[in-house]
């Protein structure tokens, strides 16, 4: 059904219920709401927004599902505790901009987690509808309503700030933890200073999630609400090479440092031919794409590789965000390659379902073994193993068992390698009183504090490769560290 089509249907339910006191059976017998989107085959040729958005009946309907539970389930499941059953009692109600009230004063980037928190996983696991129906796809669309209430408050003021205090704070990073931590360290009257070693601001949120699943519009919004704020933003800097934290924290005069720094460094398979032409982490493929538009390939300095025939490796979103990028800049085939099954992927399923749906073909319990080369030194297949599914590990997932005898090769011209990202080590080189741990995540106590003096740090370089709003709670706890150790200097 076209958006049209589904705003009618949503808005007969809602004239059929107008007026009446709705009982919890009346709720639970309101279908779904589904989210509309653009036809697949329209979508592969663009890089617009997949998802379209709830129109005002199709939310209103939607919200008209929520149970108004007592307990709350949903916001025990929710990383930053969104009140969400008040929320969503305000979208039933029309008032949309005290529906964004409640939501900011738990998130400051609602337009962005409405689109790509994992809601399935959170809020909406636990959601009592979903719950009395055994379906988690039944659950109230928490996330969905969410999107909607930001897109209809995007002239949102700017918050405010409490007088100058005297006192600066470095920030390193410009992704979602820093950006929360910036902001609520400079609502308190700290001057902030945000340090970028990239060209653009906003992290994985720029620079790795595509345009068709976040448009860069939002987060360069959300930026400039910082700037707005008296947040100095310093791009193409560096910190371990342009200013060591040292050098912040002494000549430069800051009073305390925020590390945000994210996990950028790529993970490879350790297969042989990795170092063939061709062969591309997904961050450097997703990066040309999304930072340098290397999908306009009339204008861009630095195009994609140019392949016909794709395999990307893994089954997470990565993966599936790279797989979509490849179909869009022209692809024939591309083949998501993972040794588990659909099920075990850890990849939203509504991405997977979108991949899917575009022509993206998923080749499961298949394992990499090496990457073959023609005569020029460029991928030419690719040797993969045949898997079972064998014991349950630690992660509660079964694991992968190869077949031995049971390799085969397919034809590809390239690679993209999507098995995730470990944390980038310079910041730790250059600095050594702060310790981390086996994987080179950096250790903090409970208000996000580093083991060295005047230092705290947040996001993926604690938690490893993580999510969007966790990453945001680690910014706001350790921006309340930060705050009360500010408070604390005569
Ligand atoms: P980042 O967003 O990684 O930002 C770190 C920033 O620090 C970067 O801009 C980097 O350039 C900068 N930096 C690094 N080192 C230095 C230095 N030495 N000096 C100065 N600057 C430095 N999460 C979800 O919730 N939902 C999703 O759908 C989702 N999809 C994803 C898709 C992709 C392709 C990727 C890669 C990740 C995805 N994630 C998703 C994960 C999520 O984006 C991250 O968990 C989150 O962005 C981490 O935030 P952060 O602020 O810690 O770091
Ligand atoms: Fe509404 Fe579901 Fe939360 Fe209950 S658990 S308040 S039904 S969103």
């Amino acid at each position: 059904m076209d958006i049209a089509g589904m705003d009618k249907s949503a808005g007969e339910i809602l004239s059929s219920l107008e007026g009446k006191s709705l009982s919890v059976k009346d709720r639970m017998a309101i279908e779904r709401q589904e989210m509309p989107s653009q036809d697949p085959n329209e979508r592969i040729r663009n890089m617009n927004e997949v998802a379209l958005g709830y129109t005002e009946n199709m939310a209103r309907a939607e919200a008209l599902r929520c149970l108004d539970c007592k307990n709350k389930p949903c916001v025990e499941g929710c990383p930053v505790s969104i009140d969400i059953p008040s929320f969503i009692r305000e979208v039933a109600k029309g008032d949309y901009k005290k529906a964004y009230d409640v939501i900011s004063a738990s998130s400051i980037l609602p337009a962005i987690c409405g689109r790509v928190c994992p809601q399935e996983v959170q809020c909406q696991k636990y959601c009592t509808v979903g719950k009395a129906l055994k379906n988690v796809d039944k659950a109230v669309s928490i996330g969905r309503l969410e999107r909607f209430v930001a897109d209809r408050n995007t002239d949102a003021p700017i918050p405010e700030v409490a007088p100058e205090t005297g006192r600066k704070v470095a920030i390193v990073g410009s992704g979602p933890a820093s950006i929360s931590a910036a902001a609520d360290i400079r609502r308190n009257g700290h001057s902030v200073v945000m340090f970028e070693a990239l060209h653009k601001t906003g992290g994985v949120l720029s620079y790795g999630i595509p345009e068709f699943r976040l448009p860069k519009k939002l987060v360069e919004k959300e930026l400039d609400k910082l700037g707005k704020m008296g947040v100095e933003i310093r791009k193409n800097t560096l910190v371990g090479r342009t200013r060591t934290v040292h050098e912040l924290l002494g000549e430069d005069g800051f009073d305390a440092v925020f590390i945000g720094s994210g996990a950028g460094l790529p993970k490879f398979m350790g297969i042989p031919g990795e170092n063939l032409v061709g062969v591309m982490s997904a961050n450097e493929y997703l990066t040309r794409s999304n930072l340098m538009k290397a999908y306009d390939s009339k204008k861009s300095h630095t195009p994609e590789y140019r392949a016909k025939r794709i395999a990307v490796f893994g089954g997470g979103n990565v993966a599936m965000d790279a797989a979509r990028t490849a179909l869009r800049l022209g692809a024939e085939q591309v083949d998501i390659i993972y040794r588990r099954t659909q099920e075990e992927m850890p990849a939203r399923k509504e991405e997977v379902e979108h991949a899917v749906e575009e022509g993206c073909n998923i080749l499961m319990l298949t394992q990499p073994v090496e990457i073959l080369s023609d005569e020029n030194g460029k991928v030419r297949a690719v040797k993969v193993r045949k898997c079972v599914l064998g014991e349950v590990g630690k992660d509660g997932r079964r694991k992968p068992v190869e077949v031995e005898g049971s390799d085969y090769e397919i034809p590809y011209d390239a690679v993209i390698v999507a098995i995730g990202n470990a944390s980038n080590p310079l910041i730790k080189l250059t600095t050594d009183e702060i310790e981390v741990n086996q994987r080179g995540n950096f250790i903090v106590d409970e208000n996000g504090k580093t083991s060295m003096d005047k230092v705290w740090a947040g996001g993926d370089i604690v938690l490893g490769a993580a999510t969007v709003i966790l990453a945001m709670g680690e910014g706001r706890r350790a921006a309340k560290g930060i705050n009360e150790y500010l408070a604390s200097l005569k």
